[in-house]
């Protein structure tokens, strides 16, 4: 079958012909019909420091995906072939005291799929089936390739709550916009987003967010003051890895504010803990998606009306995937779709 292969150490990926993946007794193998690129999958692309640490080569990468079931193990009696699903990419061990307590989401253990094992930009695709998410029928095959972070955004979002409060984030990704929708769906007043990309700062217009702001140029005190805030945010989500963002989210929250961190930093964070001590600020970091609370909590959202969908912009068969990859490095981009059917 075909992969996205990291072949080698060094820039690049080529599409080469591997084995299939044989599913064990416990295991599902899927066909990938859609796969969303993932930040995780440039930097593995570009083999930065994290990458060269981190990836065993040859490696097939990707870990955001839909497919359906060709084939299930022997012991797996709650999937069939034909069911549409995506696969939760942390592979837990199931044995550590959080697993043991069902937090699985915070195991020391965690395998990732595309990562540390063969991934989700492939035909074929095998993962346990406790990590198989089914998809009710009709559900949008774009929108359904992209749990995996859309997991990510409401996870952080849905950390603290948010009806009535005024919430403030940093970083208009696609996990920051699809944030932004969420906070909203589940009833957020003001919601402000920054980021340095104009094109990013209008997704998240059109995403929900109430006011988005360029923080070069504008002071987040300032916006607080126009929207008639006054005494900070409530709930801030730090989506953007910025050491000047995270700086900014504390300089700005209301005493007793929350924090959620999803961004993974660029650089070593100084925090301003003196701020975080007399505003006593609750401050939380963020991995991953919760098993499965987070992933029931998507499908519900979907289902009462939450729209993601402006979030994907671009659509790439697989055989196109260097072009892809470009628009995804290029920031002038929410999500982008590799399609695997074609
Ligand atoms: P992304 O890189 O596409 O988006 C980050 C955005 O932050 C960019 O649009 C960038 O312009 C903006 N930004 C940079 N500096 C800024 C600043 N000072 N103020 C405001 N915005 C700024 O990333 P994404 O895919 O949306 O993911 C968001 C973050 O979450 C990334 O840091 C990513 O590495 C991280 N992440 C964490 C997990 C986890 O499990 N913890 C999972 C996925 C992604
Ligand atoms: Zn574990």
């Amino acid at each position: 079958m075909l992969a996205l292969v990291k072949e080698r150490p060094g820039e690049g990926l080529t599409l080469s012909e591997v084995p299939e993946p044989a599913p064990g007794i416990n295991d599902v193998l899927i066909r990938v019909r859609k796969a969303g690129i993932c930040g995780t999958d440039l930097h593995i692309y570009a083999w930065d420091d994290w990458a060269a640490r981190t990836i065993p080569t040859p490696m097939a990468i990707g870990h955001e995906f839909v497919g359906e079931i060709v084939a299930v193990g022997s012991n797996v009696s709650d999937f069939h072939p034909g069911d549409l699903v995506s696969g939760e990419g942390h592979v837990v061990c199931g044995r550590c005291r959080n697993c043991m307590a069902g937090r699985r989401h915070l195991c020391a253990h965690t395998i990732g799929l595309g990562v540390n094992r063969p991934g989700a930009f492939a035909e074929l695709v095998v993962l346990p089936m406790t990590n198989i998410w089914h998809h009710w029928d009709g559900i949008d095959e774009d929108v359904a390739a992209i749990f995996d972070p859309f997991g990510n955004a409401t996870h952080t979002a849905l950390s603290f709550p948010v009806l009535g409060e005024d919430v403030l984030i940093t970083g208009a990704g696609p996990i920051g916009c699809m944030a932004a929708a969420i906070v909203r769906h589940a009833g957020a007043r003001h919601v402000v987003v920054t980021d340095l990309n104009p094109f990013r700062r209008d997704l998240a217009a059109a995403m929900g967010a109430t006011v988005v702001v360029d923080p070069r140029e504008r002071e987040l005190r300032d916006v607080q003051g126009e929207l008639g805030m006054t005494e900070g945010f409530d709930v801030a989500l730090e989506m953007s890895g910025s050491p000047a963002a995270l700086d900014a989210i504390v300089q700005n929250m209301a005493h007793g504010g929350r924090v959620a961190v999803l961004g993974i930093p660029s650089d070593a964070v100084s925090l301003d803990l003196e701020r975080v001590v007399f505003d006593m600020l609750t401050i939380k970091g963020i991995y991953g998606r919760e098993m499965y609370e987070t992933w029931y909590q998507m499908t519900v959202m979907l289902q009462s009306g939450l729209d993601i969908s402006p979030v994907i912009t671009h659509r790439f068969s697989h055989g196109d995937f260097e072009e892809a990859f470009a628009v995804a490095r290029s920031g002038a981009s929410g999500k982008v779709i590799l399609d695997w059917t074609d």
